[in-house]
């Protein structure tokens, strides 16, 4: 192992001295290692008895428009600098970005960032918004804290995009550097979670969700659709009724449409009318604030204000027009209050 990649990590507990037996804890996995021995995202390595993040300080960068994060209540038509992080505690079968959540460290190429040199990329990219996503950041969880830390003394504001299946005392360790956490749901109960991403819980993910919005962090959710499987109309209306009864019915909801990738490339985009369906479901099931992602143009992409119905936010594929809506986030016609982080 070279001594370059190694990074030693925080939250593990060591359970057999001699044996050099040690137990991560920052996911519910709880990996029990022995000596050489990588964690399920294999990310995390025993090595003689402490445990090393492999994966600090690894990351591809993006600079987008935010709306490509299918975040649209953060920042609207703000730039933002992406980090996409190495590896994932889950092995989703519709992951998009196999290539780099599924990776052996060892074979990354590229140099690593200290979090002071990513964090003045974002600086100097001219973003409002530093991101970090696409794969699952929080494997990574060190660098990701570090990088948001200095970020953040530097006015950023800073957007995580996860899975949400990590241990509460991490999780509320980060959410101390963040200021908007997208959960990507991928399943509304165990089973889904054990045949499409190789394990998970779903009750544990409804308790992350909560903490979230009781520690007053901006919280908005995903979720994958698809006829095969993948989750139906029915998961969208029981997430969204979920969501609308215990924590808020202003949470953004973004039903996301299935694309063929990994080990799902034989299969077809999910169809517009399930997508149309499962809207419609999450609609009656209370939920403010519902998208419809992967469709261009489509009109389930705009925002109107929930009491008179104004068109507040225009999206195209390409475009974000904030028609109605102050800074301080209220309806220009009824001054109605909306869930949204404007400045
Ligand atoms: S973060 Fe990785 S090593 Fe740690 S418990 Fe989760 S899967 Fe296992």
């Amino acid at each position: 192992m070279n001594a370059e990649l190694l990074h030693e990590a925080e939250y593990y507990q060591v359970i057999d001295e001699e044996q050099q037996i040690i137990k991560c804890t920052l996911c519910p996995f709880e990996c029990e290692l022995g000596h050489k021995e990588k964690g399920k995202c294999k990310a995390r390595m025993n090595i003689s008895g402490k445990l090393y993040s492999l994966t600090y300080g690894f990351t591809k960068m993006q600079i987008n428009r935010i709306e490509k994060q299918h975040v649209l209540h953060f920042f609207p038509n703000s730039r933002a600098q992406t980090f996409m992080t190495y590896n994932c505690n889950l092995d989703c079968v519709f992951c998009p970005v196999s290539d780099i959540s599924q990776v052996e460290p060892e074979t990354i190429s590229g140099k690593k960032y200290p979090p002071e040199q990513a964090a003045m990329f974002g600086l100097a990219s001219g973003s409002r918004v530093m991101v970090f996503g696409d794969s699952e950041p929080l494997v990574s969880f060190e660098w990701v804290r570090d990088t948001a830390k200095i970020a953040k003394e530097k006015k950023m504001k800073i957007l995580l995009r996860t899975n949400g299946y990590f241990n509460e005392e991490p999780f509320k360790e980060i959410l101390e550097y963040v200021d908007a956490v997208a959960i990507e749901v991928k399943g509304l109960d165990n089973d889904d979670y054990l045949r499409n991403c190789g394990g998970g819980n779903f009750e544990h993910i409804k308790k992350i969700m909560k903490l979230i919005y009781e520690h007053g962090t901006h919280l908005e959710v995903s979720l994958i659709i698809h006829e095969k499987n993948i989750n139906n109309e029915i998961s969208a209306g029981a997430l969204a009724h979920f969501l609308a009864t215990e924590i808020s019915p202003d949470i953004p909801l973004h039903l996301e449409r299935l694309k063929p990738a990994y080990k799902v490339k034989d299969l077809q985009p999910t169809s517009k009318d399930l997508m149309e369906e499962a809207f419609k479901m999450a609609k009656e099931a209370g939920i403010n604030f519902c998208y419809i992602h992967g469709i261009p143009d489509h009109p389930e992409n705009n925002t109107s204000c929930p009491k008179c119905g104004q068109l507040l936010i225009k999206r195209s594929s390409t475009t974000t027009e904030v028609l109605r809506i102050s800074l301080d986030g209220r309806c220009n016609n009824c001054q109605t209050e909306i869930y949204i982080v404007m400045k």
